[in-house]
């Protein structure tokens, strides 16, 4: 019998949404179907698998139906469109899950947890909200909301008004035991969405949730630390790490440590929006104690866990 080896591996919008031209839910589902076969190829390999992923695009269809159904119903707050779509999001990487598995032969069940993550309300990103979320708005429309909901709202260069929220460090995740417990009783376990529900504490220790969005990479990264991962794996749309990122001298990383990677971030190799988030979440989990990440595609999650592309991280 092997030892345990459990692994965080947080999926990028890739694994859900492709392109603008494929962004219904049966193309949503085919794109899931394709990045958990290459998840279920390393569960087979041994690895214990909790999957984390992102729900930006999904979040925004919610706000946009709730936006458009305002005359008629009421209208869905931000911590219950990432309550809804963890759940739509968890049922279709289940059922994906579910079909690989049975193809396969493999004795896996996967289970979603609706997971909570508490941040402080004395968050100083709650002073400078600056996530834009939902659809642009023209002028008037925008200090309504500001005036009749208290959005904050930013003109987001010429190209109309949108709501911004803030994007609070998550500092515990509320769920965690039971995410250790389902990954001991041997079940594949899909937690943490969208960076998970944004909660604070009252002061008499209840929680609260709020309107705001926790980055998916560093909530990844806490629940990576928090539970003693083996692994972190980060699987975006690229196959590895570049410095001079898009540019003539630009160089693959096969391996860095965790100095260079440091290093590099400060140098600006890792775009603020994007590649940028997932170093500092890398560097959060291997600060904590962290034992390796990985950062690769889908496709390539074998071959870089065989050591042949992906870009590690090691302390
Ligand atoms: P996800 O949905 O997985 O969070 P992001 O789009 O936020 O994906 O981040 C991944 C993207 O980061 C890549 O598709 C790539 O275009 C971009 N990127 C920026 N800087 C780098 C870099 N230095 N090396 C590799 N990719 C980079
Ligand atoms: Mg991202």
């Amino acid at each position: 019998m092997n030892e345990r080896r459990v692994a965080v591996v947080a999926v990028g919008g890739n694994s859900l949404i492709k392109d603008k031209a494929h962004q219904t839910i049966p193309d949503q589902y085919a794109a899931a179907a394709e990045s958990m076969g290459h998840i279920a190829g390393m569960i087979q390999a041994g690895w214990e698998v909790v999957i984390t992923h992102g729900n930006g695009p999904q979040v925004g269809f919610i706000l946009r139906r709730s936006e458009l159904s305002r005359h008629e119903l009421h209208e869905v707050p931000l911590d219950y469109c990432g309550a809804d779509s963890q759940g739509a999001i968890g049922y279709m990487f289940q059922q994906a899950l579910y079909n690989v598995f049975r193809l396969r032969g493999m004795p896996k069940q996967a289970a979603t947890v609706v997971t909570q993550v508490l941040v402080s309300a004395e968050d100083p990103a709650f002073k400078h909200p600056s996530k834009p979320i939902g659809s642009f708005m023209d002028e008037p429309t925008a200090s309504d909301r500001a005036a009749g909901e208290g959005w904050a709202v930013v003109e987001d260069a010429g190209r109309g008004w949108r709501r911004v929220v803030a994007s609070p460090r998550p500092v515990k995740i509320v769920q965690r035991e039971v995410i250790e417990a389902m990954i001991a009783a041997g079940f594949v376990v899909i937690a943490v969405g969208g960076g998970g529900i944004p909660v604070v504490e009252d002061p008499a220790g209840n929680l609260i949730g709020v309107e705001a969005v926790i980055d998916k990479d560093f909530a990844s990264a806490l629940l990576a630390s928090s539970i003693r991962a083996d692994l972190f794996l980060i699987s975006t749309a690229v196959p590895q790490i570049a410095l001079n990122y898009g540019k003539l001298d630009q160089q693959w990383l096969d391996k860095i440590s965790l100095a260079e990677a440091k290093q590099y971030l400060q140098q600006g190799h890792f775009a603020k929006g994007s590649m940028g988030p997932k170093v500092q979440a890398i560097i959060n989990y291997l600060e904590a104690g962290g034992k390796r990440a990985l950062v690769t595609d889908p496709q390539n999650i074998g071959r870089a866990l065989a050591g042949e592309t992906g870009t590690w991280v090691v302390p």
